[in-house]
């Protein structure tokens, strides 16, 4: 029979303070809640209820997955170097990848994946497309070597992963694959109680997505994101091609140029002019990787995205002083008029069709309006280099976008034939013919995704667990161990709760009142029954919500069910 935990006995030191080098909200508070230890840099140790919370997750991956038919299995931590060389990612994964020797001097790598243990896996057993398609996962600890480990559990050197592969016989079988753990993945993420955007991570030739990642929104997150709220279009703001809205510039349309006495800033050259930023030009002056010079004009309130002008320009950099002489350019005042002719003028695409721009004249205090592409300068290239921003048009339905903050906290992915074409793994299609398996793989970040809920599920006192992934569901906090009265009935409430199958805790400790709500509310269990002299008394204790803060008294004898009722209805 279940029974419940005892505070006093629990592993969870409690810090009274805030970590000093702790800065995000999880990070923080599940140390001081007792849940973490730091190991070393990147290395954490799970305490009880934090491993109690990981469990949780895990049962609700390992659900998700038997709905559609994904086998739990488990492959070694330690991967012999010979695959990595097969597959060719030995020198591509670069210092990530923590490499060991053993006591022969044979290589080994600490999985950071495990694409090449599945596919050599499969490669001589899963034989016939009669067999296929398998889907494959397991539940494990990855190793990776992080430039920068940090955010506590966020991003590890060593972090508990879910990781699915899938083998199919054909494309169909594959999206199928691949749509049917995209699916589940949104579930997982609900279920936790994650509020998460599936992220186009990029687009298939096909017009479908081949990659997806879940963002859990948070404003401590990495990613940045903009998304509709009208269609449900989701994307990394690197990503998005959004819809800008220019408005046409001053001017009569005949080219003008005119004294701007004013800082060097857009802000304050819209603000003299009386337009809005967006009908000034920004211009960018940069060096492309092959030592070509730049200048990229943009709407002048959007920046230059810099995941996309990689993509146009390689590793860049900004021009230096003597560069911008020798482009013909004046630092404040830069444009296109008047450059050296050997200057590449690339302007984003939002900005085709209009003709009335406001830029530079290359002269300090002075800026040209209605200049106007074609007639007064020419433009090399018409490039997509802003990053989307909120406000900006949705690139499928032309709704206003928001933008927001995500943590990755998992992904899907369409391999085709990476792997199963550079290792060998083939099987026999109908015909007979070998042919190399269709992959996908398919992640989720365990112990990142407990730190995500934290993020979104906190306050001033503590964490506030959904029920769903709570070390326990309900915390009974007798005020007075001592009391004749309030003991045995706290003690009575905690076991026919547990009875009923409700995950208990109770605070048996000799602390004093606040200690224990103090706790209470940093450990966050979602449900608190405080037990007081005066309510016991009365037949009553007091409930309270730990994420509303909602207080109730209710009857003790009528306690149990009504709890079991709303403990069990957030399960999900
Ligand atoms: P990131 O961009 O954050 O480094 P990734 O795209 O490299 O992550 P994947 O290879 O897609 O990560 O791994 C699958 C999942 O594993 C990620 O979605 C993330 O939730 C988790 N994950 C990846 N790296 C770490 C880490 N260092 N610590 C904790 N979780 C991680
Ligand atoms: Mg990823």
């Amino acid at each position: 029979m279940k029974t419940y935990a005892k505070m006093s006995r629990l592993y969870a030191p409690t810090l009274k303070e805030d970590p000093a080098d702790a800065e995000l909200a999880s990070h923080r508070l599940l140390l001081r809640a007792g849940m973490i230890r730091k190991g070393a840099s990147g290395l954490y140790s799970y305490l009880p209820l934090a491993w109690l919370s990981i469990a949780k997750i895990k049962s609700i991956i390992r659900e998700e997955m038997e709905a559609i038919d994904a086998q739990e299995m488990q492959v070694p931590i330690l991967t012999d170097a010979a695959l990595w060389h097969q597959s060719g990612r030995w020198e591509v994964y670069g210092p990530e990848l923590m490499r060991i020797d053993d006591r022969h001097d044979h290589p080994y790598a600490l999985g950071p994946t495990h694409e090449e243990s599945f596919t050599d896996l499969v490669r001589n057993e899963l034989r016939s497309y009669k067999q296929l398609p398998v889907t494959l996962y397991q539940i494990q600890d990855k190793f990776r070597d992080e430039l920068r480990p940090r955010f506590g559990l966020m991003r590890g050197r060593e972090f508990i992963m879910k990781d699915a592969y899938s083998f199919s016989a054909t494309q169909e079988s594959l999206q199928e694959c691949y749509d049917q753990e995209k699916d589940a993945y949104a579930r997982i993420c609900e279920r936790a109680g994650l509020r998460a955007l599936p992220v186009v991570a990029d687009s298939g030739q096909i017009g479908g997505d081949t990659s997806v990642e879940f963002m859990a929104l948070a404003d401590s997150g990495e990613a940045e994101l903009v998304y509709c709220d009208s269609c449900g279009f989701a994307a990394d703001t690197e990503a998005a091609a959004s819809v800008i809205d220019i408005p046409e510039g001053p001017g009569s349309g005949e080219l003008e140029k005119v004294a701007t006495p004013v800082e060097g800033t857009l802000e304050a050259l819209a603000s003299f002019l009386g337009v809005e930023q967006g009908a000034c030009r920004k211009s960018v002056a940069l060096v492309a990787e092959d030592g070509g010079l730049v200048l990229a004009l943009l709407p002048g309130d959007h920046e230059l995205n810099d995941v996309k002008a990689e993509h146009a320009f390689g590793h860049y950099a900004m021009m230096s002083a003597n560069e911008l002489e020798r482009a013909g350019l004046v630092a404040g005042y830069m444009g296109p008029i008047g450059a050296s002719k050997d200057l590449r003028i690339v302007a984003d695409v939002s900005l085709k069709g209009s003709v009335r721009w406001t830029i530079g004249a290359n002269e300090e205090g002075f800026h040209y309006l209605s200049a106007r592409p074609g007639r007064d300068f020419e433009v090399d290239e018409w490039l997509d280099l802003a990053g989307a921003r909120e406000g900006d048009g949705c690139p499928r339905c032309g709704a206003p976008l928001k933008s927001a903050r995500g943590i990755e906290v998992s992904q899907v992915f369409q391999l085709g034939t990476k792997y199963s074409e550079a290792m060998g793994a083939t099987f026999a299609d109908e015909d007979g013919r070998e042919r190399p398996f269709l992959m996908g793989c398919y992640g989720i970040g365990v112990s990142r995704m407990l730190a995500a809920v934290v993020e979104q599920h906190h306050d001033g006192q503590g964490i506030c667990w959904p029920v769903s992934v709570a070390p326990y569901e309900v915390e009974i906090v007798p005020l007075d161990v001592n009391d004749d009265l309030v003991w045995p009935a706290a003690v009575d409430l905690a076991e026919r709760l547990s009875q009923a199958g409700i995950e208990v805790v109770l605070d048996d400790r000799k602390e004093r009142p606040g200690v224990k709500f103090a706790d209470a509310d940093l450990m966050g269990f979602p449900f608190q029954v405080v037990c007081g002299k005066r309510a016991v008394k009365a037949g009553n204790a007091e409930l309270k919500v730990r994420e509303t803060g909602e207080r109730s008294d209710v009857a003790l004898d009528e306690l149990v069910e009504l709890l079991a009722e709303r403990v069990k209805s957030q399960r999900i």
